[in-house]
């Protein structure tokens, strides 16, 4: 790669020795991540990501054909951000049948989707043998599609729900066809915080250990953290970092994927004055996770939650990932996300190639279609 002018692009002097360590090659500290966050200066801060995406990937920009499915919004844990989430005497509360995903799949609509990938409620109805005839049924009909399912946090309830450790449920439904694991669930690792948007959700350390198992067992997921509302810039910093710290032990993580706190039909927006996320803080999430999160290859830009414009711009700021078509996304559009229900393969690739990226399409393991 030739030499880049970075400190060119940087206005704010504080962030120059940080640029010259981004040039060697060289890990930022927690320090640097708050000053990440505290600099004004977001186009500094968006050239120094956009160099390590650029030496990491080109001008390549991936995308998944995806489809999105929950297969039950019945949930007994109580997260305040959720508008997802139904009681089970709830006229919205439902849960598929095998029968209800084979036969949705099967719309011409999916014919090219690569991907399912599933979260769902916290239903204590159901358990091991639920997932493993889903999974073998979907895969006996569908052997084309990738099943990435569970957050970590529900990889752990349906295993305690089924009477099961972690190891145990995984293997079993491994077997029958689960490929790997998505993000979600993650939040904010903070106790303070956590205790706040997602009282009786299990802690960061259940999150990161069923994370650590599914990657021993050599199960890849993604990761996540959920931005936007009550956090302060040091629990952003330590999250990341967190996630940075497993990573080099397992080297598990795909693709990093910040979400951006919606506001609409939850507790917690009507708990405490929380305004919407700014475009300007949506870009400085994705730049800062390329900086920090040296080992994790990917960093997605969700257009579910931060449009498709800002998505676009994301290239430019570190992200070298839109994520996918995401047939019915469901989850963040009940929390108010107003972007469309899907893209189509068609209009991803506009999306990619009007701001002078290259499209690929992928598999959920980043192989090239
Ligand atoms: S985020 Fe997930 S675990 Fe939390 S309430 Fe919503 S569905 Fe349940």
């Amino acid at each position: 790669m030739p030499a880049f002018p970075l400190p060119r692009y940087i206005s704010d002097e504080r962030l120059l020795p940080l640029a010259d360590k981004v040039l060697r090659k060289e890990r930022l500290t927690f320090e640097d991540g708050l000053l990440l966050y505290a600099s004004p200066d977001l186009t500094g801060i968006g050239a120094m990501a956009q160099h390590v995406r650029l030496r990491l990937h080109g001008r390549k920009t991936y995308y998944v054909q995806s489809r999105r499915l929950s297969y039950t919004n019945i949930c007994h844990t109580h997260c305040q951000f959720c508008a997802f989430q139904a009681k089970p005497d709830d006229p919205r509360a439902y849960v598929l049948s095998v029968e209800d995903v084979v036969r949705e799949l099967s719309k011409p609509e999916n014919a090219t989707v690569r991907e399912l990938h599933m979260t769902s409620g916290h239903n204590p109805k159901l358990k091991i043998d639920y997932f493993e005839d889903l999974f073998r049924k979907i895969k006996a009909a569908f052997p084309q599609i990738h099943l990435k399912v569970f957050t970590m946090i529900e990889m752990d309830y349906y295993a305690r729900n089924s009477g099961l450790s972690v190891e145990a449920f995984l293997d079993r439904c491994v077997a029958a066809g689960l490929e790997s694991c998505p993000g979600g669930g993650a939040e904010i690792f903070a106790p303070e915080i956590r205790e706040k948007i997602c009282i009786g959700k299990k802690e960061a350390n259940t999150w990161l250990r069923v994370a650590e198992i599914c990657h021993g067992r050599g199960i890849s997921t993604n990761c996540t953290m959920l931005y936007g509302h009550i956090e302060q810039p040091r629990h952003r910093v330590d999250h990341l970092l967190q996630l940075r710290e497993l990573q080099d032990r397992t080297r598990g993580f795909l693709a990093y994927i910040p979400l951006a706190y919606q506001i609409e039909d939850n507790e917690l927006s009507r708990t405490y004055e929380i305004h919407e996320t700014t475009g300007t803080q949506d870009l400085r999430e994705v730049a800062v996770a390329r900086l920090l999160l040296d080992n994790i290859p990917h960093i997605k830009a969700y257009w579910v939650m931060i449009t498709e414009g800002l998505a676009q711009i994301a290239q430019n700021y570190g992200a070298n990932d839109l994520d996918g078509t995401l047939i019915e996304e469901e989850i963040a559009h009940l929390a108010g996300a107003k972007t469309p229900q899907f893209l189509s393969k068609n209009q991803l690739e506009r999306l990619i190639r009007a701001a002078d990226f290259e499209p690929i399409e992928r598999d959920n393991l980043y192989n090239e279609m």
